[in-house]
């Protein structure tokens, strides 16, 4: 029997992206299709992932399904959108972030303009892996699936993926759904999940890269000085190590002397644990909500910043007009909110309600804040746009 859920195998989010029509809803169903022989799925028909139900994220309204199904190495939850707004739309809010992306692309038709828009966001929101599955192998022949392969390498490359690593398999989605098992049906999709389990990596702690910790609170203990508080994003930090409080236009270096674990002090802390940390010679009032403590000389606050916008409808509850650049809001992200000004790119001076598109934020005042930070901006209490930090101008 179907049992995923309860497996301890190690997890991965995955999801199909690429041109409408070239198979995605398919091959979902398919997966699940051929997993359920193994009792590693539940079996989810074309028609459920496609009627799939609203989902509001932020305001916005995203027609989204989760698929479940595990192979013998790892469990997967698997995101496909019915239509490509609702593919755009989840991965700027950051509503289903995926480990991994499986690029669907039909040998019939090659790379289409909603393929080159999904690498792009997939790129920019920090996807890493990416599969290729060329479909429709049964109605195209192999001079031209090879050819599709030649171009999907480069275009991958292109939007700065590794086009020589990246797994491209070649298969039929609808002949696997119907059960067939010659080489193009069933065992595609066998070839697929043996691809995505060895290529894409179970995502791991961040423990390697600088520290970085938002603060989440600050008080005084007499005697002793200012601690913070907060969850460790990135990286691992010991006593003695070398800080910086960035943010609300200061960067402010300071040496960590005590590190505390549910109130205890401990030499070592890393990535995901929730620590309070003492700070060297740091009057409380220098700590602002918003600010973060970072390794010494690891980052640094700015306040232009390049990003994805996605505007809001009238029925999501966003504007019924457009925004012109030059639009002066405030900005809401992790811990802070500030003003900001968003300006368009130099080909258009207006965004409509329902577009998307690369942006520039100026922020009242320089923060740190990473590429790949979500972000939402509200009019007198309401969402009227979400976004993603995609590049620090200055
Ligand atoms: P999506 O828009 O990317 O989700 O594409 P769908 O999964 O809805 O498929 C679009 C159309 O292509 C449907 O009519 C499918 O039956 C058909 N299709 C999907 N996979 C294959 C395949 O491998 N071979 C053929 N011949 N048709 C396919
Ligand atoms: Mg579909």
């Amino acid at each position: 029997a179907h049992n995923a859920q309860s497996s301890n195998l190690p997890h991965a989010n995955i999801g199909t992206i690429g041109h409408v029509d070239h198979g995605k809803t398919t091959l979902t169903a398919a997966i699940t299709k051929v997993l359920q022989k193994d009792g590693l799925a539940k079996y989810v028909s074309y028609d459920a992932i496609d009627k799939a139900p609203e989902e509001k994220a932020r305001g916005i309204t995203i027609n989204i399904a989760h698929v479940e199904y595990s192979t013998k190495n790892r469990h997967y939850a698997h995101t496909d959108c019915p239509g490509h707004a609702d593919f755009i739309k989840n991965m700027i809010s950051g509503t289903s972030q995926m480990d991994g992306a499986i690029v669907v692309v039909a040998a019939t038709d090659g790379q289409m303009p909603q393929t080159r828009e999904h690498l792009l966001l997939a790129k920019q929101v920090g996807v890493k892996h990416l599969i290729v599955f060329i479909n429709k192998a049964d109605i195209a022949d192999s001079e031209m699936t090879e050819l599709v392969e030649i171009e999907m390498r480069e275009l991958i490359s292109d939007f700065g993926f590794d086009g020589i690593a990246t797994p491209v398999i070649c298969g039929s989605a609808l002949l696997a759904l119907k059960g067939d098992e010659s080489r193009m049906g069933v065992p595609s999709i066998r070839r697929l999940l043996a691809a995505i389990d060895e290529y894409v990596p179970t995502p791991q702690r961040d423990v390697t890269s600088p520290f970085w910790m938002a603060i989440d609170s600050a008080f005084t203990v007499p005697g002793r000085g200012t601690v913070v508080t907060g969850t460790i994003k990135k990286g691992t930090l010991k006593k003695g190590d070398e800080t910086e409080l960035l943010g609300h236009n200061s960067a402010i270096k300071t040496v960590v002397t005590d590190v505390q674990v549910f109130r205890k002090s401990v030499p070592f802390a890393e990535a995901g644990e929730n620590v309070g940390l003492l700070l060297r010679s740091i009057k409380l009032d220098r700590v602002q909500r918003g600010m973060v403590l970072v390794a010494a000389n690891s980052a640094t606050i700015g306040n232009r910043y390049q990003a994805q916008l996605y505007l809001l409808t009238r029925g999501e509850g966003g504007r019924s007009r457009p925004v012109i650049s030059g639009y002066i809001q405030q900005i809401f992200s992790a811990t802070w909110n500030l003003a900001v000004r968003v300006d368009m790119p130099s080909d258009k001076d207006m965004l409509m309600p329902g577009d998307h598109s690369v942006v520039n934020l100026t922020l009242l005042k320089r923060m740190a804040v990473e590429p790949g930070q979500t972000f939402t901006i509200r009019e007198n209490n309401y969402n009227v746009a979400t976004g993603i930090i995609t590049k620090k101008l200055s």
